[in-house]
């Protein structure tokens, strides 16, 4: 009796013991992350512990429970958590499927585990399911990234270069052509700033996806950057796919795209042409020579299409050489000023003198203006040169008063870039005051470029340049956008006709009826008028006549270097 006692508490304190441990177990399933699925494949026996409602709304007892996991898997993995739930594995290593839930979309992991008796066989199995949903989107888009722009859906750049690479090895093969046609916008820069860029994005959006359309077999577009797309074209039958690709292109511009604030947008296309093998046989040079193709175009006033060819290899490589020549005049201050004199109109006598850089090459040669100050705007490196041109002329300038013991006034050229630099005015008049030269003796040329971004802001500062009694005048009028209306909101005191209407001033009825239209509006407005570029004795009696102010031009003087300028003022002295 008291064995039987014996044996009864023994087995209640085993299953004491047991319930213990089961609870643990479920302690310790619960806090873990997921849910699992335990198989006693000596006792044939399943269950879930953990957070299996999280994922299913079912238990798991026998076979019949296991399929209903099955049939909510999505196809493409199923085979997979086939052979992971139903096969015995040898090993422990952890083996591990990925799917996704038909219906509540979730992205599963299963990881097994399957542990083995001392003679090697299989006694229990678990599988470990966690929900990695935000990682497999997260991967998805990180895929997706990888291969397409998130802007406009077309391949981006680094996949594009990849795909046309092929293009390009298989055109080896086949002894055919690749072409690659560089997009570009123009001048979608006023899009983004008149109407945000959020509509300049849509209307990229709306463009790119137009190109996607046009895309066919052996064609891949790509958005490049900003407002630039890339079509590449494996054209193994010679079709001149270029052109009908130019053509459709131009019909769809013919009309506007209508963004969703309403607004109609109108645009043009800039595109350039490179093709393999003529242009290059890699890939990204294809890309890179498309694109200076383009730069031709737009420098030939946009909205056209321009093939690659090697005379825009050779201008490309010219200005490469220019710039880097410049950055080194730039550092070694190999400019020199010349200046050229203006006179009055009516006794002759000088009016001032306009400063004009040169560069002095390291052989001595004269580089115009013409070559390099446009080189010099594109790369900023104009506002250094500037700031020399600032500095020299007001030095020259006090030198040549102190020296005469008259004043006239300095024209100093200014660039847009310069001027709309913030401390421009601070540096201006501290030079002005190192040299002890009046604001009065100074005059600055800006152009209509300047006003082309914030006008206020533009007109503020020329009142505050005014304000000081720096002079402004207005250059090369006539050939920007001139509007006449915008004149009288200009806070300026001279305005230069330009050349252009001085050439044919005397040959040309219509340039009469415009120049003489002008002065009469410079007079009413009280401004002070500037003829440029007058060569010929007529030209300056008519233009006299008209009632122009001052005259600047070769009939008079080129404009000269400093020692032979220090003449004809000594000379304009007796
Ligand atoms: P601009 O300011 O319109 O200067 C007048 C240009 O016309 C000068 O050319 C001058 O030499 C030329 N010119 C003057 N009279 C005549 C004439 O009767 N006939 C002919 N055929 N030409 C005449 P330059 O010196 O080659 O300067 C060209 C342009 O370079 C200037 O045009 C100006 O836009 C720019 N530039 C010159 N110096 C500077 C500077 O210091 N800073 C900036 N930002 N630009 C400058
Ligand atoms: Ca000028
Ligand atoms: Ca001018």
């Amino acid at each position: 009796m008291s064995e039987l006692h014996y044996q009864l508490d023994l087995l209640k304190a085993m299953n004491q013991k047991l319930t213990d441990k089961e609870r643990m177990y479920h302690a310790v399933c619960e806090s873990a992350e997921g849910a699992f699925l335990y198989f006693s494949l000596d006792k044939n026996q399943i269950s879930t512990l953990g957070h299996w409602k999280d994922f299913f709304d079912f238990d798991v007892r026998d076979a019949a429970d296991v399929q209903r996991i099955l049939d909510e898997v999505d196809d493409s993995s199923l085979m997979e958590l086939q052979k992971t739930i139903y096969l015995e594995k040898t090993g422990t290593e952890t083996d591990s499927v990925e799917c996704r839930l038909k219906s509540r979309g979730l992205w599963l992991q299963f990881q097994t585990r399957v542990f083995y008796d001392q003679d090697l066989r299989p006694t229990d199995k678990v599988i470990h399911i966690s929900n990695i949903t935000k990682q497999r989107y997260r991967d998805d888009e990180l895929l997706y990234m990888a291969y397409y722009d998130s802007l406009t859906g077309l391949y981006n750049r680094n996949y594009f270069v990849r795909l046309l690479s092929e293009y390009v090895r298989n055109a080896e093969e086949t002894n055919s052509i690749v072409s690659v046609m560089n997009i570009d916008i123009d001048e979608f820069n006023k899009v983004n700033d008149g109407l945000g860029i959020v509509m300049g994005d849509e209307l990229i959006q709306q463009f790119g996806m137009f190109l996607k359309e046009l895309c066919q077999d052996n064609m891949i577009a790509c958005h490049l950057h900003r407002d630039v797309f890339c079509i590449a074209i494996y054209d193994p039958a010679g079709q001149k796919t270029t052109e009908h690709i130019y053509t459709a292109i131009r019909d769809r511009l013919k009309e506007p795209f209508r963004l969703s604030n309403g607004s109609d947008i109108a645009i043009t296309v800039s595109v350039g042409v490179a093709e393999y093998p003529e242009a290059s046989r890699s890939a990204l040079e294809l890309i890179n020579c498309a694109e200076l193709a383009v730069f031709r175009v737009k420098s030939a006033g946009r909205n056209g299409i321009q093939y690659f060819n090697a005379p825009i290899l050779d201008d490309f490589l010219n200005s490469v050489d220019l710039e880097n020549r410049l950055k080194q005049a730039i550092y070694n201050k190999d400019f020199i000023l010349y200046y050229q004199p203006q006179y009055y109109a009516g006794n002759k006598r000088l009016r001032g003198v306009e400063a004009l850089v040169r560069w002095r090459d390291s052989d001595g040669e004269i580089i115009s203006p013409g070559t390099f100050i446009p080189v010099a705007e594109k790369n900023g490196s104009i506002v250094s040169i500037g700031k020399w041109v600032v500095e020299e002329s007001i030095r020259q300038y006090a030198c040549w008063r102190r020296q005469f013991g008259f004043s006239f006034i300095m024209s100093i050229n200014i660039s847009a870039l310069q001027y709309k630099k913030d401390n421009f005015v601070p540096f201006l008049l501290s030079v002005l005051e190192k040299y002890h030269v009046s604001p009065s003796e100074v005059e600055l040329e800006i152009t209509e470029s300047i006003l082309i971004d914030d006008f206020g802001a533009v007109i503020e500062k020329l009142k505050i340049l005014r304000g000081y009694g720096i002079r402004i005048s207005l250059d090369d009028f006539g050939t920007g956008f001139s509007s006449l209306s915008y004149l009288k909101k200009l806070p300026i005191d001279t305005l230069k006709i330009d050349k252009s209407f001085i050439d044919t001033v005397i040959t040309d009825n219509s340039t009469r009826v415009i120049t003489e239209s002008i002065l009469s509006m410079v007079k009413a407005l009280g401004f002070e008028s500037i003829a440029e570029g007058v060569e010929e004795e007529q030209q300056y009696k008519y233009l006299y006549a008209i009632g122009c102010d001052v005259i600047q031009g070769y009939l008079f003087s080129r404009p000269l270097p400093p020692e032979e300028m220090e003449k004809l003022i000594a000379g304009s002295l007796c």
